[in-house]
């Protein structure tokens, strides 16, 4: 029978069964092959099978599990004539498309080759935890405006890659399903996790893990309940800001996805002429060209228009661009040259306006694939801009230099490395347009403080070094003195930062000179700057006079703040106390510590780190012991900077209770923390003594390594 020869429930329902079938045939092979005990789980998840935990709260861990979740997902395909039946079908779709993909995984499988050496598939399958939680940021900050969910295959290759860079190029994170896959790899379309365009797979059913992503926004960041279904669709709607593109020819099995998104408040786009319409949830635009208005049209995403004269694009979907050697133009590195990005506060009449200069040769005097120095310098004044402000702005160029297409940034200060690619120079990108971005972007984020901005880019070596070594380095000692200066005890007010309540609707971090927000990303001079530049906005002043507990760091004034802040969510937090009214987490922390009650101390793991912990659980299984803006005694989300501070668990005895740290991290933290635990304990080389997954991951033989080492923790008052 043709699609339009039947009832849109009808088209949702038969797509229903027809995944439903898929997954129960999948699930009995799988069954006969391997026996109902055999192990079932998607990697580097804590929460399971996640759309069905997520929408049932319950926990799949084998097949003979996942045979009674496919009966459970059965009864919400009743094929009553209802919307809501509808709705609950297109749910339960989702979930046997999901069941469909787990099975690939079975045994150790790896399906996708994405980020596989060698391989050249592009596709990813089952994004992990630690790559949602990667995300909280940007989508609490609207770096990522919304999410693209775009399915089939476009009329053309260049159709398919020309949707994709529109919505690239507004910051929009892009997800793939179907034949549009191939579509942008045939068309030479870079494709990744961290420039956000996402080819899920070939299959429509791997539409799946994209929904998985939505449901564990909710779980991760929105504290839903798994299993509170009404909740979790309730949260995307307001909150994920996600709309479907769908080219035609529809089928059942899309149509029923597309009930599933639609109850989750995901806007569907079609072209698929005179198929059925409801208003605002499934639209049909037979112009794909009109795809990227009405799609944001109909989710009300408003874009904030950057527009910045140069010759490549500019959007925070770039920033995850990798250059490779044979693709770069020119390379910058300040770890063999001397280069160097500064700020400098100026009197007014020393700056000229967008007055953007190059001092030395450009790109077009060097051969391709040449190294060179590069410094430059951005002059700012206003009656409003202070000296403080000036390391604020600098750690901004990162993400500035790293939006343009093209153009890969790592580093700060004199340890930059910039390369510029050989597409960009051929599009027309010159050294000057990097000053056209920084003037653009200083002035467009810090206008409240930044009357007159200037740049000035040298390459001249000579002068670089000058720059580098007599204007640069002075600079920043003088502001490390500065910031090694700043205690908690030295400043009249904390800040508190409430960005995250786009997703985490109760979240508050108080954020101190000695306790960054646990993103990692906001310093008090950031709050602080945040504070000046926007009055009312996220980060508040809070008062420090009515303390209640100095050891813990409870103050009455924070106490009003955060319970006005979380809207009567949290009554009172401590800022030193990992056991007593510890900080809340909202779910994108850089690190997440726990109490390992064996050796009487702390484990921390980083999200970069997968492997396991002496705690029997990994990053993602950790973090999913807090976030969503409640308080979780005995667990903390933080920054990695907070690790080495002398408030750091400060009511708990302080860094001497780290016991376990990932290598990668606890090199990272070495220098800082070693001179902690020196001026807080006497202890020379404390890093040392804290046992890494090199050492082991075993809680006993962890006890054994700190026994030998004589690790503070072991003698300090217990924990619990
Ligand atoms: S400081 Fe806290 S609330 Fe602010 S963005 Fe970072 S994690 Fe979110």
């Amino acid at each position: 029978m043709a699609l339009m020869d039947k009832t849109l429930l009808n088209i949702v329902f038969d797509g229903a069964d027809e995944v439903y079938a898929r997954a129960e045939a999948g699930i009995n092979e799988a069954i006969a092959k391997y026996g109902e005990e055999k192990a079932v789980a998607f990697p580097g998840t804590a929460y399971s099978i996640p759309i069905y935990y997520g929408f049932t709260g319950t926990k799949v861990s084998t097949l003979g599990e996942l045979k009674e979740a496919l009966a459970v997902a059965k009864t919400h395909m009743t094929r009553d004539k209802r919307l809501h039946n509808g709705f609950h079908a297109g749910i339960a779709s989702a979930m046997c498309a999901e069941f469909c993909e787990l099975l690939k995984y079975l045994d150790g499988g790896a399906p996708y080759g994405a980020e596989v050496e060698g391989s050249d598939d592009i596709c990813y399958g089952f994004l992990d935890d630690a790559k949602i939680r990667e995300l909280g940021v940007p989508l609490v900050t609207q770096d990522i405006p919304g999410v693209a969910v775009i399915i089939g295959k476009a009329p053309t290759v260049q159709a398919a890659c020309d949707l994709v860079k529109s919505y690239q190029s507004q910051g929009i994170l892009v997800t793939l399903t179907g034949d549009i896959c191939d579509q942008l790899k045939e068309g030479g379309y870079k494709t990744s996790f961290a420039t956000r365009v996402i080819p899920l797979g070939k299959e429509m059913q791997t539409v799946a893990h994209v929904v998985s992503v939505a449901v564990r926004t909710a779980l991760i960041f929105g504290n839903i309940s798994a299993g509170d279904w009404d909740g979790m669709c309730a949260y995307n709607m307001a909150r994920l800001f996600a709309f479907v593109n769908a080219y035609t020819p529809l089928t059942e099995e899309i149509v029923s996805y597309g009930a599933g998104a639609i109850a989750m408040g995901f806007p569907v786009i079609t072209n698929e002429e005179g198929f059925y319409r409801v208003p605002k949830s499934l639209i049909v635009q037979p112009d794909i060209e009109k795809w990227n208005a009405t799609s944001l049209d109909a989710r009300n995403i408003k874009i904030k228009i950057t527009n910045i004269d140069i010759p490549v694009a500019f959007a925070s979907a770039f920033e995850g661009e990798i250059i490779r050697k044979g693709d770069m133009q020119v390379e910058f590195d300040g770890s063999r040259v001397d280069c160097c990005e500064l700020v400098q506060m100026k009197e007014p009449s020393e700056v000229e306006d967008h007055n953007i200069e190059v001092i030395g040769q450009d790109l077009d005097d060097w051969a391709p694939g040449e190294k060179h120095q590069i410094v430059y310098v951005v002059e700012v004044a206003g009656k409003n801009m202070q000296a403080d402000f000036e390391p604020v702005f600098e750690r901004k160029f990162h993400s500035y230099v790293n939006c343009i297409e093209g153009i890969m940034h790592t580093g700060q200060r004199d340890m930059i490395r910039v390369r510029i690619s050989k597409d960009a120079y051929a599009a027309g990108f010159r050294l000057k347009h990097i000053g056209e971005v920084l003037y653009a972007q200083i002035k467009n984020e810090f206008e409240a403080v930044v009357d007159k901005c200037a740049v000035k880019i040298y390459t001249d070596p000579e002068t670089c070094t000058k720059m580098r070594h007599e204007v640069a380095i002075p600079t920043f000692d003088k502001r490390d003195e500065r910031l090694a200066s700043m205690t908690d005890e030295a400043v009249d007010v904390y800040y508190s930062c409430i960005m995250c309540q786009a997703f985490s609707p109760s979240h508050v971090c108080v954020v101190t000179p000695e306790r960054l927000g646990l993103c990692g990303a906001v310093s008090w001079f950031d709050a602080k700057a945040t504070n000046e530049l926007d009055p009312a906005g996220p980060c508040q002043k809070i008062t420090k006079e009515r303390v209640i507990d100095e050891r813990i760091g409870e103050y009455e004034d924070v106490n009003e703040a955060v319970r006005q802040f979380s809207q009567g969510a949290l009554e009172d937090v401590s800022l030193y106390s990992i056991m007593e009214k510890p900080m809340t987490s909202c779910g994108c922390f850089e690190c997440i510590c726990g109490i390992e009650p064996f050796s009487n101390g702390v484990c921390i793991a980083n999200r970069e780190y997968t492997g396991g912990t002496p705690l029997g659980m990994t990053f993602s299984e950790l973090a999913s012991m807090t976030g969503g803006g409640v308080q979780t005694p005995g667990f903390m989300g933080h920054g990695k900077h907070f690790i080495s501070s002398k408030k750091f668990m400060k009511a708990e005895g302080g860094v001497g209770r780290i016991v376990w740290l990932p290598k990668d991290l606890k090199e990272q933290v070495r220098e800082n923390l070693n001179k902690t635990a020196k001026d807080l304990y006497d202890i020379d080389n404390f890093c040392d003594m804290i046992g890494d997954e090199t050492i082991t991951t075993d809680p006993e033989e962890l006890v054994a390594f700190l026994t030998e080492k004589g690790h503070p923790a072991l003698t300090m008052d217990p924990m619990m």
